[in-house]
């Protein structure tokens, strides 16, 4: 909002929010560690369990900025962040509608915790308008999704979620850390609540515990009711290094979405591969979708490899490409849905979904694409060979 608006996606990472040193004129913001401040008046306490130190509201105000909104707040995780934007705008005997496949955190936290707060909850069997309307009740309050999804990368009509949470008066709220900032501003579509896992593309480098929310001031004024009770606060520490992490994102992130759309296009080529998941391929089905919402088509992709190969000794033979169960960092990381995120699932549970065995999700960083490739073919060959003898 107001006139961070009209600058370049760098120079708000770079600039926006900065705490200016003015007493030594050093270049960057200063961090201030303590947990201990004068009071100004009876309105201003500042505390870290508020949220409101030096470098939390610094940092506030880029998250802000970055998700074109008027307020930011930072939390101790992505799920602090998830949980703390939920039960803020959820009580006894409320409803929410979330969408059928999400992050496994919050799927957990769903299922695990909302019945001893008396929430109910529907998964929509669907992304479309319909599936979402046929979940909704009347004491649903909040509307929630993920996009693009985990881990086929399919896409919501980011539009069609505000409609309809506006027309039925509901609180729409999105996980936009696949996507980061840099590539979906979901806030440009009318969605009211922005969360993101800052420990994937914000934090950027493998390094990093922590979670973002942007807003408008009244929808974050309801969430700090809450949040300054349970107290899911980031140390200032590592505020001013998901600072200094965001000052590189817009320059990682579309290194990554690069990266990411020719290793899908040559994937997509490879003998060896059944199918890639990538919502910049022209034969995504949500292909047209995703290019009017999103401006990149983000870092993350997933591929199916062909029965007779291996999926798990492929991965054991990758050197360059690391297995990792996180995501978003400058260095490339592979998973097996089905080993790991999707493991508890019936086999049954994971083919309705879409997952199967020998599909595997890949989270492309910066390295040079000649070099991603390299790591595949050797690894392709190794598997080869150890399957002839
Ligand atoms: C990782 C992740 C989270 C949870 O974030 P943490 O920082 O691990 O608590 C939530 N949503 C998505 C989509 C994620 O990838």
């Amino acid at each position: 909002m107001g006139k961070t608006e009209k600058m370049g996606i760098n120079t708000i990472c770079a600039h926006v929010g900065e705490i200016k040193d003015e007493q030594f004129k050093g270049a960057i913001s200063p961090l201030y560690m303590s947990s201990s401040y004068a009071y100004e008046n009876v309105d201003v306490k500042r505390y870290p369990r508020y949220f409101n130190t030096p470098n939390q509201e610094a940092l506030g105000k880029k998250i802000a900025a970055l998700e074109h909104t008027e307020a930011g707040m930072i939390f101790g995780s992505g799920m602090a962040a998830v949980s703390h934007c939920l039960l803020a705008f959820l009580q006894k005997g409320d409803h929410i509608v979330l969408p059928k496949t999400l992050y496994g955190g919050t799927y957990n936290f769903v299922v695990e915790e909302f019945a001893k707060f008396g929430i109910e909850y529907t998964f929509a069997d669907g992304f479309r308008e319909a599936d979402f309307r046929k979940a909704l009740q009347k004491n649903t309050k909040v509307l929630y999704v993920e996009t693009p999804s985990n881990p086929l990368m399919l896409i919501t009509d980011l539009r069609m979620i505000a409609n309809l949470a506006k027309e039925h008066k509901l609180v729409s709220m999105i996980d936009n850390t696949f996507a980061s900032p840099i590539n979906q501003n979901p806030a440009d579509f009318g969605i009211d609540i922005m969360i993101h896992s800052a420990t994937k593309y914000m934090g950027g480098h493998s390094d990093i515990c922590a979670g973002a929310v942007a807003a408008s001031e009244a929808h974050m004024l309801r969430i700090w009711n809450l949040s300054k009770n349970i107290g899911g606060s980031l140390s200032d520490y590592t505020v001013w290094l998901l600072e200094r992490s965001l000052k590189t994102m817009a320059l990682r992130v579309k290194a990554q979405n690069r990266n990411a759309k020719r290793m899908a296009k040559w994937l997509q080529n490879h003998a060896l591969v059944k199918k890639v998941h990538y919502p910049g391929l022209k034969d995504h089905p949500d292909y047209e979708l995703a290019k009017r919402q999103m401006k990149g088509y983000s870092g993350m992709l997933s591929f199916e490899l062909i029965p007779s190969v291996n999926a798990e000794a492929f991965m054991q033979a990758l050197k360059l490409i690391k297995q990792s169960m996180s995501l978003a960092g400058v260095e490339s990381t592979i998973l097996s849905p089905a080993k790991t995120s999707h493991g508890l699932l019936t086999p049954e549970a994971r083919a309705h979904q879409g997952i199967s065995d020998g599909l595997l999700r890949f989270s492309v960083g910066i390295e040079e694409k000649k070099d991603l490739i390299a790591d595949i073919e050797q690894a392709f060959k190794a598997v080869a060979k150890k399957e002839l003898v």
